[in-house]
């Protein structure tokens, strides 16, 4: 099985999410993708961070139109912070037969080097990056050494070893954005599914 592994604090979980996780899955010919909120994100500093069911609740929401997709509290009931490298080791020994795809954004990539482990998670897992509006692709001379280009789903039955360079739809939206907007009361349609807009809403979230 094709797994894509789609980690963030999604805090929360938008329309640029949900887009790139089908965008990758279609794309790669995964099986499912999970979307795995962290506990608490290792770099980034958040004290404000929303409680992880509640991150959790919306990916469900956010989700529920897309069954290929599927929410995974993994990281949220295990100690904090959490570590990629850890998450991919641990399912990886739980079910042998799985392929695992760690799907991230090129703002993310641009920082893998600050990664807990990085050169074993470009060694020995599939990444795949997808664009993201104003991150330009890190230049070749400033990648990780190790790291093994391939222009989208080329070599994705290796065993591993290879960074997968995807093009999406460009996505706009962010979740800085939304929360400084649901803290205005301003409108966050287009930016997030309408129930997870509604239960922003009702939680008074990001207020
Ligand atoms: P924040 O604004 O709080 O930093 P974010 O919008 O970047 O949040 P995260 O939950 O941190 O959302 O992102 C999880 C993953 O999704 C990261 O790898 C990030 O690069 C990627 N990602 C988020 N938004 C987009 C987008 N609009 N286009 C492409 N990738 C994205």
């Amino acid at each position: 099985m094709r797994l894509g592994v789609f980690g963030g604090t999604f805090d929360p979980v938008h329309t640029g999410h949900v887009a790139v996780a089908e965008g990758v899955r279609r794309q790669m010919g995964l099986d499912a993708v999970r979307l795995l909120p962290c506990n608490r994100p290792p770099h980034k500093a958040r004290p404000d961070l929303t409680p992880g069911p509640d991150r959790l609740a919306m990916i469900a929401l956010a989700t529920q139109q897309t069954p290929a997709l599927i929410p995974s509290s993994y990281e949220l009931t295990r100690p904090a912070p959490s570590y990629t490298i850890d998450t991919l080791r641990a399912l990886e020994t739980s079910d042998r037969s799985l392929r695992l795809f760690f799907i991230m954004g090129m703002d993310s990539f641009g920082e893998i080097h600050l990664w807990k482990e990085h050169q074993a998670l470009l060694s020995g897992f599939h990444l795949v990056v997808v664009n993201r509006p104003g991150c330009a692709p890190p230049d070749a001379s400033r990648l990780p050494a190790g790291a093994r280009v391939v222009e989208g789903a080329a070599d994705r039955d290796t065993g591993g070893g290879r960074v997968h360079m995807l093009t999406v739809e460009p996505q706009q939206a962010s979740s800085t954005e939304i929360r400084r907007r649901a803290r205005e009361g301003a409108d966050l349609a287009g930016m997030v599914p309408p129930p997870v807009a509604s239960y922003i809403h009702r939680c008074a979230l990001y207020q």
